[in-house]
């Protein structure tokens, strides 16, 4: 499941899907952010999917 730059999936980290850039949401109201990735800013179809992984940070 992907989400787009502005939803609020909840708190936890986030991996875009085309750059693999990992964003993290402290809370609930936290919105996706715009991929950091330049390329991403470029192309404005960042897609974040939950991230697989679960690093403590
Ligand atoms: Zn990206």
């Amino acid at each position: 499941m992907a989400f787009n730059i502005g939803e609020k999936p909840g708190r936890g980290r986030y991996q875009c899907v085309f750059s693999d850039d990992v964003v993290t949401l402290e809370t609930d109201d936290d919105a996706l952010p715009a991929c950091p990735n330049t390329d991403c800013l470029i192309a404005h179809e960042t897609r974040w999917e939950k991230a697989k992984f679960s690093k403590n940070s």
